[in-house]
């Protein structure tokens, strides 16, 4: 699977992923990260890539040219989904990221400043994806979320599937649940009996019994 960023901190992406298991899917193949610096696509000899909003207010807009020029240069290679990680787009969650994870080709374009020219949205955003009901600084971050949670379910990204599918959000039947590690006991708190017996029946029961709840805080 490939992703290719648009960003005008492209360094904020190419050090994300760098690291870990992203660092590890991309060395085996089993995906591609691209990254695309929007300056580059500015037609402008400071290589802007905002101005002020028409009808003023506070903030700049990132204008419409290197916005369209970048993505459809990309787009040349394969006709992939273009999302704008954006503030007001649909909350992603596991059911989004699993449908997304059967793309083979996501272009993910992240905002700056006050946001994006709506005719880049009209014409060429096919979805806008939002990671929470905050405000960032800019799609970034927002597109780390998106590349590594929908990486994790690409056969092979993640070593053990068996974990995946007992993840809370995989599906609703599933739940998560405490964990522990070694040592037994520390700072005087013990590592519940239960776990130790290697009686597998009850440690199912036990981790149901004590399941975690997901979902918002309200
Ligand atoms: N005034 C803008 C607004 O009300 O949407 C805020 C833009 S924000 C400072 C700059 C960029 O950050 C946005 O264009 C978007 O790409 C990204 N962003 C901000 N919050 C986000 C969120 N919750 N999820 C995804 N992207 C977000």
């Amino acid at each position: 699977m490939k992703f290719s960023v648009v960003t005008i901190f492209p360094d904020m992406i190419r050090n994300f992923i760098g690291f870990g298991l992203i660092k590890r899917a991309i060395e085996n193949d089993l995906i591609d990260v691209n990254v695309y610096d929007l300056r580059d696509y500015s037609r402008d000899k400071h290589k802007k890539v905002d101005d002020r909003p028409f009808g003023g207010g506070a903030g700049m807009v990132m204008m419409a040219q290197p916005l369209f020029d970048a993505v459809e240069e990309i787009k040349k290679k394969s006709n992939a989904r273009v999302i704008l990680l954006s503030a007001y787009g649909k909350i992603l969650n596991q059911k989004k990221v699993k449908e997304l994870s059967n793309d083979e080709h996501l272009i993910l374009v992240c905002g700056r400043y006050e946001g994006v020219d709506q005719r880049f949205i009209d014409s060429v955003v096919d979805e806008e994806i939002s990671i929470g009901e905050y405000v960032l600084m800019g799609g970034e971050v927002a597109a780390e979320v998106l590349i590594e949670s929908v990486s994790r379910m690409i056969e092979g990204v993640v070593g053990n599937k068996e974990s995946i599918e007992k993840e809370i959000y995989y599906e609703k039947r599933n739940y998560s649940f405490p964990q522990y590690t070694q040592p037994r006991e520390f700072r005087g708190m013990k590592v519940p009996d239960v776990l130790l017996s290697g009686n597998h029946k009850e440690i199912e029961e036990w981790r149901y019994k004590n399941r975690k709840k997901g979902g918002n805080n309200e």
